[in-house]
């Protein structure tokens, strides 16, 4: 067969036979039940590609964290979902978008030169006719021929008007179109259960971000943001309050962090927020004031008009960046003084040393 499940062509993704994809389904079905993740349809697709060789780069990443001996979990399998299906989705939507919106450009472009041309052809025509038939009245066949060609000209340039309009029309609708798949991949770049961006996205505003800085540019600043003892809060009140803890500092940062400003879920429990052009005593202060609201939030149980949960917390980790330190390094020292906010007793903040301090500059 040999044939990509990922392209899809004529609106169908996966063409493999009734035979071919039962042989699959027994594959896939094997190996979902060798892993942690629930038997839902996210869980199927990635082990669907896996087996049938649809998806390489899947099948790679996936290769490798099984020769780890990994086992996947809801999260794992949805991170490889977002990864290697939902974005190749988008993206090669949005190619097919680009082109068919070049495509109609350029038949337009010609459609329009071609009009301009036998508007063109019909003065010239107009002309003649006057200069031929007005002094010599009655050279009949000549001046008939001629009128001829001038309603034949008239004809066309009407059709060729028509089809302008039509294009015309066609051109916005593609526009539209293209506006659609353009929102459908924002929405591949958004984390379901909060509505942050998801850690995708958080690459991607990160990564913009630092290429766009200049040599005076202060900042960017980067908080990590991990829950405390979360693992106790989904092992003694259940995950689903779990999930509307984490859903409650969503909330709290989407709230509360705007502009040019990326608030992400980062993985699991912990998120992130990009501060571009911000100095590490904004960045500060703004960590300060999300951990604030944290720690004053409650969370109700669903359903449960009694139970209301406080001592809700969050570690947080703060690191301005060093000039030209990569996304990677910010990350890490972010995270480092995450950890050190963890060892301090937790609900804190804690800014990252910078190297030159450390050198008594
Ligand atoms: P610490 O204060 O050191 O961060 O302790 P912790 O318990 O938060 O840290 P740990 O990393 O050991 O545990 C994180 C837990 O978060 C494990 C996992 O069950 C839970 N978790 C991760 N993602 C989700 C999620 O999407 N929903 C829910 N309900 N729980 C999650
Ligand atoms: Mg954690
Ligand atoms: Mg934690």
């Amino acid at each position: 067969h040999g044939r990509t499940g990922l392209e899809v062509e004529d609106g169908v993704k996966y063409r493999h036979s009734a035979a071919q994809s039962t042989d699959y389904l027994r594959l896939a079905l094997k190996h979902m039940t060798q892993h942690d993740a629930g038997m839902h349809p996210t869980s199927y697709t990635v082990w669907y590609e896996y087996v049938s060789g649809a998806n390489p780069a899947l099948r790679r990443e996936l290769d490798s964290l099984l020769q780890g001996g990994g086992r996947l979990n809801d999260q794992k399998i949805d991170d490889l979902h977002a990864r290697h299906i939902s974005e190749l989705d988008a993206r090669t939507a949005l190619r097919i978008g680009d082109s068919v919106s070049q495509l109609v450009g350029h038949v337009s472009e010609s459609t329009a030169a071609a009009g301009d041309e036998a508007a063109r052809f019909g003065n010239t025509l107009a002309r003649w006719n006057e200069e031929l038939i007005a002094p010599a009245t009655g050279s009949g066949a000549l001046a008939s021929g001629v009128e001829d060609i001038l309603r034949g000209t008239r004809q066309m340039q009407e059709a060729i008007s028509t089809l302008r309009t039509r294009l015309a029309e066609s051109l916005s609708e593609t526009e539209r179109l293209r506006q659609e798949v353009a929102r459908a991949r924002e929405e591949a770049l958004i984390d379901t259960l909060t509505g942050l961006t998801n850690r995708k996205g958080f690459d991607l505003a990160l990564a913009a971000c630092l290429a766009e800085e200049s040599a005076q540019s202060i900042g960017p600043c980067l908080l990590m943001i991990d829950l405390d003892h979360f693992k106790k809060i989904n092992d003694s009140l259940g995950h689903v309050f779990g999930d509307r803890v984490l859903t409650t500092v969503g909330q709290i940062l989407r709230a509360n962090v705007k502009g040019k400003d990326t608030a992400a879920r980062y993985g699991g429990e912990e998120f992130a927020v990009v501060l571009p052009n911000t100095p590490r005593g904004g960045a500060v202060g703004l960590a300060e004031a999300l951990r604030a609201l944290v720690a004053a939030s409650r969370v109700r149980r669903s359903g449960d008009r009694e139970l209301v949960v406080g001592n809700i917390s969050v570690s947080i980790g703060v690191a301005d960046r060093i000039a030209g330190e990569s996304a990677t390094d910010l990350v890490n020292r972010a995270d480092r003084a995450l950890y050190a906010a963890k060892m301090q007793g937790r609900n804190r903040v804690v800014l990252a040393p910078r190297p030159e301090a450390k050198a008594g500059q």
